[in-house]
């Protein structure tokens, strides 16, 4: 069986950047599953993924555009204080759900000042060139229930949620 649209794929991963430094992995815990063709997993890695068997190994280096998309130097702001009206202590690196124009954002605080918090909406994986270093461990075709919902529902295709 070679992975394909609707394929509910698991992978065991481990993703670098550019120096080399582990970003995440999955050794160690469960494999990730995912429905190939949904948009669950960056476009990159799913388009190398595409035609891929069982037991199958691949290095693959995904450019920002395929990954998390460029940094954004726009989707920086600075706001008042007074907006995070209620939080103790905010320092830079905290994240935050934010309401914007493209709906609900994570935004990362960048740098705070007394009176003015920047704030940046980029993905923190934003402008990373990404490498992925991926085994192919199973493959099944989705369930119809799978389909419907757009998502997979655990290694078996019963249901969680
Ligand atoms: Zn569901």
């Amino acid at each position: 069986m070679q992975i394909a649209q609707n394929s509910v794929v698991a992978i065991a991963y481990t993703l670098t950047d550019e120096k080399g430094t582990v970003l995440d992995t999955s050794a160690g815990g469960e494999p990730l599953v995912y429905l190939h063709g949904a948009r669950d997993i960056i476009p990159g890695l799913e388009n190398a993924l595409t035609g891929k068997s069982i037991g199958d190994k691949l290095n693959v280096t995904v450019a920002p555009a395929d990954g998390y998309g460029e940094y954004d130097a726009q989707m920086v702001q600075t706001v008042p204080r007074q907006m995070f009206a209620g939080v103790d202590n905010i320092e830079v690196g905290m994240h935050f759900q934010a309401q914007t124009d493209h709906g609900i954002q994570v935004v990362t605080v960048a740098a705070v000042e007394p009176n003015e918090i920047t704030i940046d909406g980029n993905h923190p994986l934003a402008g990373v060139q990404l490498t992925f270093d991926v085994e192919v461990m199973s493959i099944r075709a989705a369930t119809e229930e799978e389909l419907a919902h757009g998502h997979v529902h655990g290694p078996d295709g019963h249901h969680h949620h």
